[in-house]
């Protein structure tokens, strides 16, 4: 039977991915503190859809909005771990990257009463050790990878990378990759940032990338059996008026399609039940 979930995800990044760039001064402070404005409309408009998601939240963003965390909770959306700060790993000493997971796991214990199951690195850059961490602490599934679009797959361990040959590929382990990719994140598509040696021009019209992430589910559905979609929303981001029009359009559109909608975790224990892990 054909089947084709759409994940419509949010990073609750607030300040915390600005921060993490050097921006700290009260104007990027500001506009992360959006997300305090954006959440309660983006879990309403979720709520009229019946639709239950999963939120990234880093533990630095726990601490300062508990509130608005805590609604998410309640709501009854999944709560994934995002770092403890938006550092990404691969910028990370590693004997640092091993505390931060441990204390954000620790923080999202303290505001859902369970662990996290999932792990989405900030800004998608995972160290050479963070899969051996996140099979050490138990995480079930990975959603920071590209080497898919439909399709989840088993994260391989203890690559090997060499610029003057071929690439050496290490054993898949029993961890669930959810495959992301930027086309289908809204960040860069609208967000203008400006930092000393780059420039992301964002703020392209909503109407266009809507008709792009639309047509990618239209690929799926014409290509696969069965499939995920992931998509990746920031509420500071996607919160502001048109864009937030446009996430009714893509949740109306999607559903018309015959998408069905979960958060990451079910659709990881979906595709684990088709395709069990052999080792
Ligand atoms: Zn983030």
């Amino acid at each position: 039977m054909k089947r084709h979930i759409a994940c419509v995800t949010f990073d609750a990044d607030a300040m915390s991915g600005l921060v993490a760039r050097g921006l700290t001064s009260p104007t990027p402070v500001s506009r992360g503190e959006f997300d305090t404005v954006a959440v309660p409309r983006i879990l309403k408009l979720l709520d009229r859809y019946s639709i239950k998601t999963s939120f990234f939240i880093p533990g630095v963003v726990i601490d300062t909005y508990p509130a608005m965390c805590e609604a998410i909770v309640a709501a009854g959306h999944e709560i994934g771990h995002h770092g403890w700060t938006h550092v990404p790993p691969a910028s990370l000493e590693p004997e640092v990257e091993e505390a931060e997971m441990v204390r954000g796991i620790e923080r999202i214990v303290q505001l859902c009463g369970k662990r996290p199951v999932g792990y989405r690195s900030p800004s998608w850059d995972l160290s050479a050790d963070t899969v051996r961490l996140l099979l050490k602490h138990g995480f079930y599934y990975e959603s920071s990878m590209m080497g898919d679009d439909h399709t989840p797959y088993r994260v391989r361990q203890g690559d090997k990378v060499h610029a003057d040959r071929g690439m050496e590929f290490g054993a898949p382990t029993p961890l669930i990759e959810l495959p992301i990719s930027w086309s289908t994140d809204d960040f860069p598509h609208f967000e203008y940032l400006r930092l000393p040696t780059t420039l992301t021009p964002g703020l392209m019209n909503a109407r266009g990338v809507l008709d792009n992430w639309l047509q990618d589910f239209e690929y799926m559905r014409r290509t696969e059996e069965w499939g995920i979609l992931t998509y990746t929303c920031h509420p500071y981001v996607i919160g502001r008026g048109h864009r937030m029009l446009m996430l009714e359009r893509l949740l109306t559109a999607l559903a018309e399609k015959g998408a069905v909608f979960m958060g990451l975790e079910a659709a990881a224990r979906e595709w684990d039940r088709r395709e069990p892990f052999e080792a």
